[in-house]
């Protein structure tokens, strides 16, 4: 579904992310790992429209989407929830989610989407009307994936969905990622510091350190892997 292939993405000189080629599956979930500085959140960037990337290419479903303005790409079916949220902290909890669909297309099956953020959280929908800004660290977070869905993406990318979260909320966010990709047939690109919680969601795992893949194999492999063991999972 999605192909990137040899991409090379920097920042002014400094090569962020080099060389890089993963893939992923429609259907499936696939998590990035790596330490902070890695270059998870440049590639996941570079795949959104919001980093340009200085080699290689990006194709979707066919579609070509290399260094195409952000706007194509949500289009096209990539919904993405940026690291740190960024809800709009003085707008109501349904006006954040309404500007994830924007988009022409996506406004058409505005109040199906809304019906199904609702869905999967529950929460918002008894916050409509609140400001995002005055929510709990996991509501907003709630609010960052709902955004992300209203787009109705088939692609969804979620950068560090557990940062800072408490444990119970942990396993709800990791509850919900799982439905949606089981019962929405979303396929899901997720980066995660959270090793095991993302090793045990999803099927394919790619680790990055310092800007190259340098491990890549189901996850039920990997959690078995040595250097992950050692250097991602503490054991
Ligand atoms: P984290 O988990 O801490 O977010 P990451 O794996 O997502 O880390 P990136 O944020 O992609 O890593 O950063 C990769 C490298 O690129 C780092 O060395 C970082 O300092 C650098 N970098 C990231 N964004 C920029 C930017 N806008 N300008 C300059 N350098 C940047």
């Amino acid at each position: 579904m999605l192909e990137i292939n040899h991409v090379t993405v920097c920042h002014g000189k400094k090569e962020a992310v080099s060389d890089i080629t993963l893939h992923v599956q429609k259907g499936s979930i696939v998590t990035l790992l790596g330490a902070n500085g890695a270059g998870k959140t440049s590639l996941l960037q570079a795949v959104s429209g919001l980093n340009k990337i200085t080699s290689g290419s990006i194709v979707f479903e066919q579609n070509d989407l290399t260094n195409q303005p952000a706007h194509h790409i949500v289009e096209k079916g990539i919904g993405h929830c940026p690291e740190g949220r960024h809800v709009f902290p003085e707008m109501t909890v349904k006006e954040n989610l309404f500007m994830g669909a924007y988009l022409r297309t996506a406004r058409k099956g505005l109040s199906r989407s809304l019906q199904m953020v609702y869905h999967y959280f529950p929460v918002l929908e008894k916050r409509s009307r609140q400001m995002a800004g005055t929510l709990s660290g996991g509501e907003q977070q709630m609010v960052a994936m709902g955004r992300a869905l209203m787009s109705q993406p088939k692609l969804l990318i979620l950068d560090e969905p557990s940062l800072g979260l408490a444990p119970r909320l942990v396993q709800e966010i990791a509850q919900i990622i799982k439905r949606l990709n089981r019962e929405e047939k979303t396929t899901i690109l997720l980066v995660e510091q959270n090793t095991l919680l993302a090793l045990n969601i999803a099927e394919k795992g790619y680790v990055l350190e310092t800007g190259r893949i340098v491990l890549e194999n189901r996850c039920a492999e990997l959690i078995g892997n040595d250097h992950v063991r050692r250097s991602y999972l503490g054991m």
